[in-house]
């Protein structure tokens, strides 16, 4: 049981020491304009500046200027900064993890996990350097090449959440710097500091590798210094990560100035239990990707539909392993559930606990504020587990909080009803041991999700493999395979070498 909890002194004596170690100076960042808080006491540690309208601006326009340069930098060299950036995250990984602890609550394994995702991005972007391939395609003329060529694309408006202060940068910037983009970074108001720490190591690596100087820009503030991107015509393309009701104001307004976005937005992950279900397993992930991050993961499982035969048995083991999680001080080495990033995402979790009761559910475990009097300004909940009868409307929607809703089905088909039966399509998994329920699943009329597991939770993806999902989650693809592309513009050439002209289709212009 962890009842006492790290006090705020410590807690910036250790964000202070962090920043310093990654390079920041802190004299030049403070202010009071922005406060920099810890979710793990509730409390502000200090104040911080934020940019005008005029800095983001200049931001903007010296991405601009250092992208004129590096387009025609040669791609492997582009992978050689990331890969500088990768050695100084590594040599700084305990330094970037604490920071991550220290803004937005999360255990340490997890916080150390999160900086070795932005190591592992780095090197699959250093590998991509060499490796932007376009396609040679037969040309219908003789004496015809047809081919296309991926071209840089210009500055890279990055727009991140609080819940992945990190990682959500590195998968952008690392592959859009080596892809010979620029970038400019407007980190969650919640979590300017990591944003700072990792701005400060890629400028070092920056500096020892030659490449110009202003490739990567933090401007610091809230939703309308992302605005401000947003609008800007220097930016071709806004990766925004966040809730749906951002990516609604950010998707048209981008798009009507004809802009690019990649859009990450909310989820409302399911998983399908099958009575054949390796049980241990099932509830081992389960409870991991429901409760872990305190259930503030856009992957994070938020329905699980269990059959009939299985469901009493699930239900006991979950409500067991509920009971035992340790909810604490995220820097203990024995926690396992951190704290809520704020009272208003307690608050939105009682609602929907409250409404969840209304609509007919039963809440098994959780829900319970925990540490009340170790950290009275704290935001630590038991996760909640609760049963429903139906999908009802609280079970539709996203709340950023650890409740799991569980419901009953008796065949796949009406498994896959439900799990499809909601706004947001990013993670999905099923635990099964039949082949052919697995392949269901997976096929076009299985999960419509863009992430679809077999006997793994909906959360935790790997860097290696596209992430992002369907319909209110945005339809943006941001890391591993070719999600490259969407940070390159795409050029189709046709060479003639023939010596005269041969028109397409067979068209004859000749008099
Ligand atoms: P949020 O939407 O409140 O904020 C995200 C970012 O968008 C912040 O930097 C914020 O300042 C900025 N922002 C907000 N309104 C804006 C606007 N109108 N124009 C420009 N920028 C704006 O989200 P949050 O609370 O920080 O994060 C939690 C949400 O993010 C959840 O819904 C979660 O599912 C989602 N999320 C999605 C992914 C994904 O990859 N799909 C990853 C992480 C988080």
């Amino acid at each position: 049981m962890v009842t006492a909890v790290s006090s705020t002194e410590d807690i910036r004596v250790r964000a202070e020491n962090a920043l310093a170690r990654c390079g920041v100076e802190l004299a030049a960042v403070k202010g009071d304009a922005l406060t920099a808080r810890t979710p793990v006491t509730g409390h502000d540690l200090f104040g911080l500046r934020a940019d005008t309208p005029a800095g983001i601006d200049r931001a903007v326009e010296a991405a601009h200027t250092a992208f004129l340069d590096w387009r025609t930098t040669p791609a492997p060299v582009r992978g050689a900064l990331v890969k500088r950036l990768g050695e100084l995250l590594t040599e700084h990984k305990e330094y970037v993890a604490d920071l991550v602890t220290v803004e937005a609550g999360k255990i340490r394994s997890e916080a150390l996990g999160e900086v070795q995702e932005m190591i592992d991005i780095c090197d699959f972007a250093v590998g991509l350097s060499r490796q932007l391939y376009g396609r040679t395609m037969p040309s219908e003329r003789p004496g015809h090449r047809l081919m296309e060529t991926w071209h840089p694309l210009g500055v890279v408006g990055v727009i991140s959440a609080f819940n992945f202060p990190v990682a959500v940068w590195a998968w952008n910037a690392a592959v859009a710097l080596v892809c010979g983009d620029t970038v400019v970074w407007k980190p969650s108001e919640l979590t300017p500091l990591t944003a700072l720490a990792c701005s400060a190591l890629l400028d070092r690596a920056i500096a020892e590798t030659g490449a110009p100087a202003h490739l990567n820009q933090v401007v610091l503030g809230g939703a309308e210094a992302g605005t401000q991107l947003v609008d800007s015509p220097l930016v071709p393309l806004v990766s925004a990560t966040g809730s749906t009701r951002m990516g609604r104001e950010v998707g048209p307004r981008v798009a009507a100035r004809f802009g690019r976005t990649v859009l990450e937005l909310g989820g409302n992950n399911a998983a399908v239990v099958a009575p054949s279900a390796d049980l241990d397993l099932t509830v081992n992930a389960a409870v991991f990707a429901a409760a872990g991050t305190a259930g503030q993961r856009c992957t994070t499982l938020r329905r699980l539909i269990v059959h009939a035969d299985v469901v009493d048995t699930v239900v006991e083991r979950l409500a067991a392993a509920y009971r035992r999680l340790p909810v604490g001080d995220p820097f203990q080495e024995s926690t396992l559930v951190g704290p809520l990033v704020n009272e208003a995402a307690l608050a939105r979790m009682r609602e929907s606990l409250d409404r969840a009761v209304q609509e007919g559910g039963t809440v098994v475990v959780g829900g319970d504020r925990q540490l009340q009097d170790a950290a009275p300004d704290a935001a630590y909940v038991r996760p909640a587990l609760v049963t429903m009868p139906a999908q009802s409307a609280v079970v539709r929607e996203e709340t950023f909080a650890p409740v799991l809703y569980v419901l009953t089905y008796r065949d796949l088909d009406e498994a896959i009803r439900l799990h499809n039966d909601v706004p947001q399509g990013l993670s999905s998994g099923i635990f099964t041991a039949d082949q052919g329920e697995a392949e269901r699943f997976l096929a076009a009329d299985g999960a419509d999700c863009g992430i679809v597991n077999v006997n793994i939770g909906t959360s935790g993806a790997e860097i290696g493999g596209a992430f992002g999902g369907e319909k209110e989650t945005g339809g943006g693809r941001e890391s591993g395979s070719d999600a490259w592309r969407a940070y390159m513009r795409r050029a189709t050439n046709t060479v003639n070498y023939s010596g005269r002209v041969a028109l397409a289709q067979g068209v004859d212009f000749s008099r």
